[in-house]
């Protein structure tokens, strides 16, 4: 691992080594290239620093706290903490890059945020911000996601936004992608698109990264002061990666510390059952940069599964997958039963319901803290379960009836 990690990644075209980079239609290239421009001057100006400070102290609650886990640290071995981004405003890690994105749109002019979202999450963090700003938002949605996340839908239009319903192909996250784009081409000016993670064509996965690094940049400060040294180990779930990006990018030159990214096995390894891009992927190129990419026999995305709605993507952000080939971070699975075992564990023995994506990082966690009862350990808890309870409970139900 370079000291200069940070100035040689990402380069000027937006590559991680191999990976990301910029595969878009040349209309697209030109605004991508606007972005790029005004992220470069406008982020470092302490007018933008210093209203996204204040955002994020009075709006979005933050600094969120760093927990111990005493009963689940009693049971499991080892000492787990955890960084509760599930306290941050509305409920996950997502609103730190909403907040971001259409602060810089504010900034650019723009009237109008343009997103997709696959199980409503992004579009309620981004409809959350637009709301803050003042500016229109606008969401497109499978149909099918639609029926299947009735309550995010309505969140978002509670909130102000237009959902647009896609009803071609799957009518699921991919087509609800390409509407998307295709709106934001119609109208470039006045509008600006806002992706969901670390992924997508230069400079999202740069600027979402920056967006998050205030995850890590808080929880280094406060384990730090709670204990008087580095975690042995930090955990985090990766679905395109930007929670985990936010917490890794603390830790990337202190090589003391082991990182650990923890991919959905689902219901097992097999093709079309789970959304584990490093274990399983080779690299490819998906929605305008190059990743780990699950693929079909011809080179496609690979159909993807897990419990978590927000980890089944067949990509993953160029960083990580950066990081794989250098091995600063380990990419490690954690199957659906695992997460659902981990989802009620934490719920009972600390009272925190976790949100089934970040389950699948104290899944991990509690197998880490067993085989290392001496060693401690940092979970990034992504965001709450709320979202989850009626799902689990149907498809689930209770631990003890379940025997
Ligand atoms: C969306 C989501 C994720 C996955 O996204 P990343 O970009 O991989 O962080 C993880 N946890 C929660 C709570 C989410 O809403």
């Amino acid at each position: 691992m370079t000291n200069n990690y940070f100035k040689t990644y990402p380069d000027s075209k937006g590559f991680f080594g191999n990976y990301g980079g910029s595969f878009i239609p040349p209309e697209l290239q030109k605004e991508m290239d606007s972005i790029t421009a005004a992220y470069h001057s406008i982020s470092k100006s302490h007018n933008f620093i210093a209203e996204l400070r204040s955002i994020r102290k009075h709006f979005q609650g933050r600094p969120t706290p760093v927990y111990f886990c005493n009963r689940l640290s009693d049971k499991y071995g080892g000492r787990i903490y955890l960084k509760r981004e599930d306290l941050n405003h509305s409920g996950a890690h997502k609103l730190n890059h909403c907040m971001g994105e259409a602060l810089l749109a504010k900034h650019l002019g723009k009237k109008k945020l343009i997103a997709e979202t696959g199980a409503g999450q992004h579009g309620v963090a981004l409809a959350t911000a637009a709301a803050y700003f003042g500016l229109e938002c606008e969401i497109h949605m499978g149909e099918v996601d639609i029926a299947k996340e009735h309550p995010n839908v309505v969140r978002m239009e509670i909130l102000g936004a237009k959902v647009i319903p896609v009803s071609h192909g799957l009518k699921t996250l991919k087509e609800a992608v390409d509407s998307a784009f295709q709106a934001y081409l119609k109208d470039p000016i006045t509008s600006i698109y806002c992706i969901g993670s670390v992924v997508g064509p230069h400079p999202f996965p740069l600027m979402v990264r920056d967006f998050q690094r205030v995850v890590g940049i808080e929880a280094k400060e406060q384990y730090f002061n709670m204990t008087g040294e580095q975690p042995d180990h930090v955990v985090a779930c990766v679905g395109g990666g930007s929670n985990a990006m936010g917490i890794f990018s603390a830790y990337l030159e202190v090589e003391s510390v082991a990182i650990y990214g923890v991919e959905p096995a689902g219901r097992s390894l097999n093709y079309g059952e789970h959304a584990a891009t490093m274990t399983k992927g080779k690299p490819g190129t998906i929605h305008g940069f190059k990743c780990y990419l699950l693929q079909d026999e011809t080179g496609a995305p690979a159909p993807v599964y897990s419990v978590a709605s927000g980890l089944d993507y067949p990509g993953v952000g160029p960083e990580h997958s950066l990081l794989n080939d250098l091995k600063r971070v380990n990419y490690v699975t954690a199957t659906d039963e695992e997460a659902i075992d981990a989802f009620f564990e934490l719920s009972r023995l600390e009272g925190i319901i976790p949100a089934l994506e970040s389950a699948h990082a104290v899944a991990f966690a509690l197998k880490l803290a067993k085989a290392n009862p001496q060693e401690s350990i940092l979970v990034n808890l992504s965001g709450r379960g709320d979202k989850d309870i009626d799902f689990i409970m149907e498809t689930y139900g209770l631990p003890e009836n379940r025997k």
